[in-house]
């Protein structure tokens, strides 16, 4: 799946200002927080940081096909509370989907998600807003998120205590909504060679050239335990690893990297 993030205002458009922050600037904050997380688990795109896909939209020249996504999530910060002393309660997080959108299940979830920290849950709501409208007439869901009132300063002291982990809450709640899966990270296929700390995989036989070779490796040796490669080399046509501890050949494909 591919997705695109948006950040709200932005190429010489601030957005809503107060003294607890600059709308323009924490929405470029959040959308490159989110991709951090959901780029685990999808193709995810920002749209160019230094650009405004809303005035782009007006001038004609969006930089994007926003025809290629499966979802455009575009992010703002709400405001005209002006509760810059703080009385003691948010007035929270909502998600704007346009009038043709048929299910909210992903919008609801990720509201959930943001409220865990603390912000009131005001809902999704409709309105054909220029850019999801754009997207949508693609034929692409699109959700625009205000995060939080950014001149409440009960909103602002837990975004600013909090921002990176809502972020990470709202990229999972957006993969577990669409069932994506976490993609192989390269930690997972990590090399082997001379220097890698390996496990042993249930399974695995001795290598190398002796008469040990093709007799299983002992379960005391499997599971956890730590094994360091010194050396690696083809064996009869199989690419072997020699282990310090025990001295002996195991194909490189029955070792992880640790
Ligand atoms: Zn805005």
């Amino acid at each position: 799946m591919k997705i695109l993030l948006i950040s709200g205002h932005g190429a010489g458009d601030p957005g809503a200002t107060s003294q607890f922050g600059k709308e323009a600037d924490e929405t470029i904050y959040m959308v490159e927080e989110i991709k951090k997380t959901l780029s685990k688990y999808a193709q995810v795109d920002l749209y160019p940081t230094n650009r405004n896909a809303y005035s782009d939209i007006k001038k004609g020249k969006l930089a994007v096909n926003l025809a290629n996504y499966g979802y455009v999530f575009e992010v703002h910060f709400n405001a005209c509370v002006n509760d810059t002393k703080g009385n003691g309660v948010t007035t929270g997080t909502e998600i704007f989907v346009t009038t043709a959108e048929k299910t909210v299940g992903v919008e609801n979830r990720v509201l959930k998600a943001i409220a865990a920290f603390g912000l009131k849950n005001r809902g999704v709501k409709r309105k054909n807003y220029t850019v999801i409208a754009r997207a949508k007439a693609a034929g692409v869901s699109s959700a625009l998120l205000e995060t939080c009132f950014i001149d409440d300063k009960d909103d602002m002291q837990i975004y600013a205590n909090k921002k990176a982990q809502i972020a990470e809450a709202i990229a999972i709640a957006i993969a577990e909504q669409f069932g994506l899966k976490k993609k192989a990270t390269a930690a997972a296929v990590k090399e082997i060679k001379a220097g890698s700390v390996v496990t042993i995989q249930d399974g695995a036989v001795y290598g190398g050239l002796s008469a040990t070779r093709g007799k299983e490796v002992p379960a005391a040796q499997r599971g956890g335990k730590k094994h360091t490669v010194d050396k690696v080399q083809t064996n009869k046509g199989v690419k072997e690893a020699r282990l310090k501890e025990i001295n002996s050949w195991v194909a490189v494909a029955s070792l992880k990297a640790v």
